[in-house]
């Protein structure tokens, strides 16, 4: 059932893994730029990791954010390449001194073993005369960053692209922060994105746009249905039917219901 799939694009490699193939959030990208790696992939499928990069030289490793499904061979990479691993500072504590996961998380992605990172530079240079920028996008995490690469109009999205309508938030993600991090993102010229989950996805600029426009019609939606009266679960049933498989696995970490409870406390609209 494990996922191992590689992908050429331009001068991007990406290897895609997964213990199970089901949805695109049950496998995970990374992508190398040269010797250059952003995000590890999680722990359950660090025999993969290894086989793509035996014999691949690896000068550094970038993080976009903490979640074990990006940083969780971040020290066994490091390990294995010498390569240092660079990630926002928002993040240090959770890396460097552990962080506890849910069980659901365990059986999909696993525990990410500790790891000290240093922070990103304001610019980080890769071979092939790339430049990647690094933008601190919180919201889905707060050192959640993206790696924008201005020449080619590039966004390595991590977890802030997933979908253009995405169903469900985890319990800790902040609506106000996504907003404003697609706002700022959006600001800078994009083309393709590469999202961690996702994949490439072209008319990048278009379906960041879309997504921040989902979220706010949806936040409309969502108080519209809260000044009748309704609660919150009633809303969450009205826009998303019943609770799904995940709920129930991930005991509500992740759930319609968060994302509509983030569309009231939400304070940008
Ligand atoms: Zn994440």
């Amino acid at each position: 059932m494990s996922v191992i799939r590689t992908f050429t694009h331009d001068s991007v490699t990406g290897v895609k893994v997964g213990k199970y193939n089901l949805a695109d959030n049950s496998t995970v990208h990374m992508f190398c730029l040269g010797e250059t790696v952003i995000d590890t992939g999680p722990p359950n499928d660090q025999k993969a990791v290894a086989r793509f990069f035996k014999g691949r030289p690896v000068r550094q490793i970038l993080l976009t954010h903490h979640h074990e499904d990006h940083s969780g061979n971040a020290a066994f990479l490091s390990r294995m390449t010498g390569a240092p691993v660079y990630a926002h500072p928002a993040g240090f504590d959770l890396l460097r001194e552990g962080f506890s996961i849910r069980m659901y998380q365990k059986v999909f992605w696993g525990s990410t073993p500790r790891v000290s990172p240093e922070p990103l530079a304001k610019a980080v240079a890769t071979d092939g005369g790339h430049t990647l920028v690094p933008i601190h996008t919180p919201g889905h995490s707060p050192d959640h960053v993206c790696f924008w690469e201005p020449d080619r109009k590039w966004l390595f999205t991590g977890d802030l692209f997933l979908a253009p309508r995405v169903r469900m938030f985890r319990a800790d993600e902040d609506l106000t922060g996504h907003l404003k991090s697609l706002k700022a993102v959006l600001d800078y010229d994009v083309e393709t994105l590469f999202c961690a989950h996702k994949g490439v996805v072209a008319d990048g600029h278009r379906m960041l746009e879309k997504k921040l426009t989902y979220y706010l019609e949806l936040i409309h939606k969502v108080r519209g249905l809260h000044d009748e009266g309704h609660s919150p679960t009633e809303i969450t049933r009205t826009l998303f039917g019943k609770k799904g498989l995940v709920g129930y696995i991930s005991c509500n970490h992740m759930s319609s219901e968060n994302l509509v409870r983030q569309c009231l406390t939400c304070t940008l609209t």
